[in-house]
């Protein structure tokens, strides 16, 4: 493993050898080598294009090439973006207790695991000690608070399905309605229904709203819809006082923009997770900048090469330590790359038992001990989430 997690912001890197990661010693050289390079357009107008992994464009006329300079100059040396995950023959070993912040088990409106008593089963054998089941719809949401009202380590009620004995691995539940399934949620009375169904938990609170948020690259329920049923789980975080659970895809700027001002009235910025972070390292800063934590998958495994690769890396361990928490997002997001028999394994359901996967990988990529990932990220997830039920 290389050890690039030492004094992260001073160093560049050089990906030689296929993605091995040489922390170099010189900052100007990773600037001149893989920032900003000018190309010219049919137009006759220069871009300034990033060859770093937000690939951003901005247009600058052809006499201002000083400026193309200047913000070069400006601009900090974006880490290597590629990975070279390390040949696992079995699953990773924690001592510490994972925590999986976010896992579909109940689907998202249709039965992801019908048998999801051994699913959970599973993940206990694997080291994850909690599961959230994530609120995709209203029903959904109610399902979940039924089952983790009932599930034995909720209280003393009896206990459904085939778990008899106390449960190795606890369930908790958020309540929400994502953005793909906004036009569900009643503008009238939508609210309200959601704030039934978390008032309706008796032996485990609900943990969080979510998920919520914007998604504009599935746009079965309009945009504007959406920015609507966000608002209004939004406005019910800050009432109730919960942790919100929170999906963002390809609307960055109107997601921000909607979510700022609510940050100072929840019960912390940190309570305010952003699940699922797969963008780059401008969208990774606006977010650790507000304040917020940040839910890693299986998606930093889903390839060897990745913005948000080199955003982790750039931001470091450090500055990520108190921030970051694991989620299977499950059964999507195999973190396949990780996984010993790959080639059997990638057309498989994702499950919560590959959480170990996520850890391993993120301490692969930040270059940092595995088990202190797992204290680090079991902490934060209790701190911010499952405080709520002690
Ligand atoms: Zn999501």
């Amino acid at each position: 493993m290389s050890p690039i997690n030492a004094g992260l912001s001073r160093l560049s890197f050089s990906t030689q050898n296929d993605g091995e990661i040489q922390p170099v010693d010189d900052p100007g050289l990773t600037k001149r080598k893989k920032n900003k390079r000018v190309k010219s357009t049919k137009s006759g107008k220069s871009v300034a294009v990033c060859s770093g992994p937000c690939k951003t464009e901005s247009a600058v006329p052809p006499e201002h090439g000083r400026a193309v300079k200047d913000i070069r100059l400006q601009s900090r040396p974006v880490a290597p973006s590629r990975v070279k995950f390390p040949h696992l023959s079995e699953m990773p070993r924690y001592t510490t207790k994972l925590i999986d912040i976010g896992v579909n088990l109940l689907g998202y409106g249709t039965s992801a695991f019908p048998d999801f008593t051994s699913v959970v089963d599973q993940a206990a054998d694997s080291g994850v000690s909690d599961i959230v089941i994530i609120g995709s719809t209203i029903p959904v949401s109610k399902q979940a608070q039924i089952l983790v009202d009932s599930w034995p380590n909720s209280g003393p009620e009896e206990i459904t399905g085939a778990a008899a004995a106390p449960a190795r691995c606890s369930l908790h539940f958020m309540a929400g309605c994502h953005p793909c399934r906004a036009s569900d949620f009643a503008p009238d009375g939508g609210r309200q229904a959601l704030r039934d169904v978390i008032m309706a938990a008796r032996q485990q609170p609900c943990i969080a709203i979510g998920e919520c948020g914007l998604d504009y690259k599935d746009l079965s329920s309009a945009a504007d819809v959406q920015r609507e049923v966000f608002r209004e789980h939004l406005e019910l975080a800050v009432e109730l006082q919960k942790p919100l659970f929170l999906h963002e895809r390809g609307a960055h700027t109107d997601f921000v923009d909607l979510l700022s001002p609510y940050i100072p009235r929840l019960p912390s910025a940190e309570s305010a997770c952003i699940h699922c972070f797969t963008g780059n390292w401008e969208q990774l800063q606006t977010y650790l900048d507000l304040g917020c934590s940040i839910g890693i998958t299986g998606w930093i495994a889903g390839s060897r090469k990745s913005s948000l690769i080199a955003a982790l890396r750039t931001a470091g361990w450090e500055r990520l330590r108190d921030r970051l928490m694991i989620e299977s997002d499950a059964p999507a997001l195999l973190p396949k790359y990780i996984m010993p028999k790959k080639a059997e394994s990638q057309d498989e359901k994702n499950v919560p038992a590959n959480l170990p996967y996520v850890c391993c990988a993120l301490a692969w990529i930040l270059g940092v001990d595995g088990e202190e990932v797992a204290k680090a990220t079991t902490d934060n997830a209790r701190r911010i989430f499952l405080q709520q039920t002690q």
